[in-house]
């Protein structure tokens, strides 16, 4: 029997990794363009550059990154979960008031959710929480894995929403974390005009997240590609649109 289930787990684990990759190849936005336009960087020739930090607020990871941004004086993107964000509001608004711009990655960071032709709630529920917490409402968007749909797109701007990719993807990502030195190097090695960097400031779905190395790695990163001439602008400025939209409450006359 045991024999039986660890095959079973062995099988569905090698299930979830076919369907991950998959889904990966078929609709990450850097490799998808024919469901429509997705930014994943700027055409820029200028030596600018945008980090973004997708899955947070988390604890104490969030809290370490803005610490970090803060030393560096960089300005970044924070695509939250909107469950995250009704766990740590604190942090939301602590990221909002230090200049950082809030961004929708759906409420529940569910690829069952964003993959579904049908409903909006998981982004709308997203952008009213944020609304709620910091006040503003995103005008930015990128949802769960990154995984775009013509549907997803679809909603997204019947929202308003610009849904925005990336072009540099280190492993930042990955559980035990990698080395600072590893993902500083990813993104050294990975940026040009106009690069939007993906990191990550929390596990999915994760409350609670101690990643040091990431924060460390942002700051090896940043130095080194500030000594190569490069800039770090928030995620609307480098590609020249609105970080918000009208608030609900403003929109609706209810304030
Ligand atoms: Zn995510």
């Amino acid at each position: 029997m045991a024999g039986a289930a660890a095959m079973q787990v062995q099988l569905g684990a090698r299930a979830r990794e076919i369907f991950d990759r998959t889904g990966n190849l078929a609709m990450q936005p850097p490799r998808r363009s024919w469901f429509g336009r997705v930014p994943n960087s700027s055409s820029t020739t200028a030596r600018r550059v945008a980090l973004t930090f997708d899955d947070g607020p988390s604890s104490p990871s969030s809290a370490l990154m803005l610490d970090t941004l803060a030393s560096l004086d960089v300005r970044a993107t924070f695509f939250c979960v909107g469950q995250m964000v009704a766990w740590y509001p604190e942090i939301a608004r602590r990221a909002a008031s230090e200049g950082h711009v809030i961004a929708n990655h759906s409420m529940y960071h569910s690829r069952r959710r964003s993959l579904s032709p049908w409903g909006i709630d998981h982004i709308e529920s997203a952008q009213d929480e944020i609304e709620r917490v910091i006040g503003r409402r995103p005008a930015l968007y990128r949802p769960p894995w990154g995984w775009t749909t013509p549907w997803e797109l679809r909603r997204a701007g019947r929202l308003g929403l610009t849904v925005v990719g990336w072009s540099v993807y280190p492993d930042d990502w990955k559980d035990p974390e990698v080395p600072a030195a590893t993902t500083a190097r990813q993104i050294v090695e990975g940026t040009e005009p106009g690069s939007i960097i993906l990191m990550h400031d929390a596990t999915s779905n994760v409350k609670d997240c101690a990643k040091v190395e990431s924060a460390a790695a942002v700051e090896l990163a940043v130095r080194q590609l500030r000594a190569d001439g490069y800039e770090f602008v928030a995620l609307s400025e480098l590609l020249g649109v609105e970080a918000y939209l009208p608030t609900r409450a403003s929109s609706t006359g209810d304030l």
